[in-house]
């Protein structure tokens, strides 16, 4: 089976085929840096590393780059809002974005440009755009001039009266069109500015994206990545730069969204105050439970965030390494993936799918008597895994991974066990017994088996 993504722009799912198969490209919007990200923010990262694990499987070279939108107005606001320098500001919160990603068991993507890295090569595109008379200076703004593009709404299936409805609260007196979107904007002296011919100014948010494509994957790319909410007006307003800078110019191949997340059935909003950000779920959650409760529904479906999802990820990734710590023999040496989790995935990344299959691999691995049988199943649910970005740790580290907060630590847990089985071997079971209620009223799961007493901390 080949790999088959939903694109957006045709509005279906096709077969994918790069460009070029030695060099596969994908761009995925990253995030504005001026707050933590909740868990909306995660899932684009997460659904796109699963990608990412995939596109690696089938071409060696994969290009995959997510940028940090590192100037921008919110970012401007938060900064001067806590007396703090931009930089700074912008530095702290993608540093809390690795470590939450990381957290997620992410992969690292080949590139992560800052858009203040890239400022030259976004002037130089909206000269050529002006040249080619699709830009018009006004008033130290550079605007896209829509009507100049036939192909306009073409991704997000909108009509330019759809867009003039949308525009129409306040059209700035400089625009052509009230649906000219901003590509540059002029600076004062209190907000960071950069020379360029139309004066001291600063990027619009769509350029950034366009420019650093251009530069870091090229002209065309394979796959262009992000979430739904995404698709108007940031995706369309790229596609109009980035076809309509160089003649015949393909922007992007296949454009793949995301679905929404809503908590709780409710929309995420601040004055809701039901914002998850994900540096708060992690004090009270693994990571990896949490990204099995991102990839339990679909990447394009709606995902509805919740307590109970929590727990049934919890619920099943436990049972999961629950099978792989009861085989007690090491992995087999093969990198055998199971056929049913490969076909989910190839399948626009049915990802629900994938994890049942790992769940019914996981169930014949506890039926198994047979020796090689289970050691080769349990490296097909190793490597299967893998694909996910989940069941990478040693089964016992994971049980023992997820402390909560104020339990005890592990060295005092195993120095209890030890003098359990000393009081039983002393027959003393009256002190054993204490032990293990201790245990259970400190949350601390045990499972005495032939090889001695396993713990972890219960969910
Ligand atoms: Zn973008």
């Amino acid at each position: 089976m080949s790999l088959q993504l939903h694109n957006t722009l045709h509005g279906k799912k096709e077969v994918f085929e790069p460009l070029n198969p030695s060099r596969v490209t994908m761009y995925v919007c990253g995030p504005t840096v001026y707050n933590y990200i909740h868990i909306g923010n995660a899932r684009p990262a997460v659904v796109f590393d699963v990608l990412n694990r995939v596109l690696k499987q089938h071409y060696p070279n994969v290009i995959y780059a997510r940028n940090i939108t590192d100037i921008d107005d919110k970012i401007i606001a938060a900064a001067q809002e806590n007396s703090e320098d931009i930089a700074v500001l912008a530095k702290r919160f993608s540093d809390a974005y690795h470590d939450d990603l990381k957290a997620l068991y992410n992969e690292e993507p080949t590139l992560e440009p800052l858009a203040t890295d890239n400022i030259d090569e976004m002037i130089s595109m909206i000269e050529s755009l002006i040249e080619r008379g699709h830009a018009y200076e006004a008033e130290g703004h550079v605007l896209f001039h829509i009507p100049s593009n036939d192909n306009y709404g073409a991704l997000s299936k909108r009509s330019l009266d759809d867009m003039i409805a949308g525009a129409r609260v306040e059209v700035a007196p400089y625009k052509k069109h009230p649906a000219d979107f901003i590509m540059w904007k002029p600076s004062d002296d209190n907000v960071p500015g950069w020379d360029s011919p139309w004066g001291r100014g600063r990027p619009g948010w769509h350029i950034e994206c366009s420019a650093m494509i251009r530069k870091h994957l090229g002209g065309t790319i394979d796959i262009h990545g992000g979430g739904q909410d995404l698709t108007f007006p940031h995706h369309e307003n790229e596609l109009a730069q980035g076809s309509c800078c160089a003649d015949n110019e393909q922007y992007a191949r296949y454009w793949v969204h995301n679905g929404y997340i809503t908590i709780d059935e409710e929309k995420m909003s601040k004055s809701i105050g039901n914002v998850r950000q994900v540096h708060a779920l992690l004090k009270d959650h693994d990571g990896e439970v949490l990204r099995l409760a991102l990839l339990s529904t679909h990447y394009r479906s709606p995902l509805n965030w919740s307590e109970d999802l929590i727990v049934q990820a919890r619920n099943r990734l436990d049972s999961i390494y629950q099978a792989l710590r009861s085989c007690d023999h090491e992995a087999a040496d093969i990198t055998a993936i199971d056929a049913k989790v490969q076909d989910a995935l190839e399948d626009d990344l049915n990802t629900p799918l994938a994890i049942s299959a790992l769940h019914e691999c996981a169930r014949q691995l506890n039926k198994s008597t047979d020796l090689k049988e289970k050691t080769e199943l349990k490296a097909k649910i190793i490597n299967s895994g893998y694909l996910l970005g989940l069941l990478q740790r040693d089964a016992d580290v994971y049980f023992k991974g997820s402390s909560p907060d104020n339990g005890l630590d592990e060295t005092t847990i195993n120095n209890l066990l030890a003098e359990r089985d000393a009081a039983k071997l002393a027959k003393n079971y009256a002190r054993a017994d204490e032990i293990r209620n201790e245990l259970t009223a400190a949350n601390i799961e045990l499972e005495d088996t032939k090889d001695g007493t396993r713990w972890r901390y219960a969910s």
